[in-house]
């Protein structure tokens, strides 16, 4: 147990950072290049080869590779949403800051708080431009039949993958996926993001957006790759750093023991609330892939649920 706090509240995700972390941070100080350097691009790289993928984008946090799938996609004024209505904020204030309505999708049911497809169909317009998907709790949603959707309707199919690091399938079959190193995440660099975008040229455009819309970045022009930069789009400084990259490649080799450790615990949750407890629902199905980085559970109608925190 934790002994900085005096209470005995099992605590919501408290990073596990150490030595090799330190000694990472201390490498960049002594190298002096701290920001969008060569453990930005190896951290992308090392990322996108977990994944699958040919190649990623690492950004400051989700929200910024959330609202760069948007801006990356041309999704606009005028444009609606489809996104889950049990997810975080985050999803639904960057499709406002684009211009785009939020139109919000139920979910399947208790034992399956995912995206519900019936009521994604319902709620059709003229205007929908993309759906947006969320792995809640870490719980891997089967994407074929949201591609299959999206095709059918010329949709952009986009991924909050803020809870499933390190699992296989992310940003497979939708145009873009949005991961979190958030403190609380399963993996962590502080703050910080990383966007899988399948699509060669709007995994560049993501890439200029995230810097301003400029064509080269600091390093570039150091290192004699660009000699200038020309201004190309309307972007941001959503840039990840050399400090925080660094935390990122140590984490990362340890993402996927991780998420196994999660998955046990969790197991051995789930069994042992159904037997102590059976009127306690656990939703999603045991053995279903997952990162494991929410249990939620669900309480009796009219139970109090501070006084079951507490207890806790
Ligand atoms: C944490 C989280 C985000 C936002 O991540 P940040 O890196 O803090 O911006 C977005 N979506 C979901 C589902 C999250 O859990």
């Amino acid at each position: 147990m934790d002994t900085k706090t005096s209470s005995a509240l099992i605590e919501l995700g408290s990073p596990s950072l150490g030595e090799p972390e330190k000694r990472a941070l201390c490498a960049v100080i002594d190298d002096g290049w701290l920001t969008m350097g060569e453990r930005v691009r190896q951290f992308e790289e090392r990322f996108a080869a977990m994944h699958g993928a040919d190649d990623a984008v690492a950004v400051n946090s989700a929200t910024a590779a959330l609202h760069l799938s948007m801006q990356a996609f041309d999704v606009g004024p005028g444009d609606e949403v489809l996104l889950p209505s049990l997810t975080f904020v985050a999803a639904s204030n960057i499709v406002v800051h684009c211009g785009a309505t939020p139109v919000f999708v139920d979910i399947d049911g208790v034992n399956n708080p995912h995206i519900a497809l019936a009521d994604a169909q319902s709620k059709l317009t003229p205007r929908t431009k993309a759906v947006m998907l969320m792995h809640y709790g870490g719980y891997v949603i089967d994407v074929a039949p949201w591609r299959a959707f999206a095709d059918r309707h010329g949709l952009l199919l986009l991924e909050d993958a803020a809870h499933t690091a390190g699992m296989p399938g992310m940003g497979v079959l939708s145009d873009a996926a949005s991961f979190s190193f958030f403190t609380n995440k399963n993996m962590t660099t502080a703050e910080g993001g990383m966007m899988i975008v399948r699509d060669a040229q709007r995994r560049q455009r993501a890439r200029a957006l995230r810097a301003h819309g400029m064509t080269s970045s600091t390093l570039d022009r150091a290192k004699g790759r660009a000699v200038g930069y020309d201004v190309i789009d309307c972007g941001h400084n959503f840039r990840m750093d050399e400090l925080r990259a660094a935390i990122g490649l140590v984490q990362l080799e340890r993402l996927l023991g991780w998420n196994e450790a999660r998955r046990t615990l969790a197991a051995q949750y789930r069994r042992t609330l159904t037997r102590v407890a059976p009127e306690i629902e656990v939703p999603f199905a045991d053995g279903q892939a997952t990162a494991a980085h929410i249990m939620a559970v669900l309480l009796p109608e009219g139970c109090d649920r501070s006084q079951v925190m507490q207890r806790m």
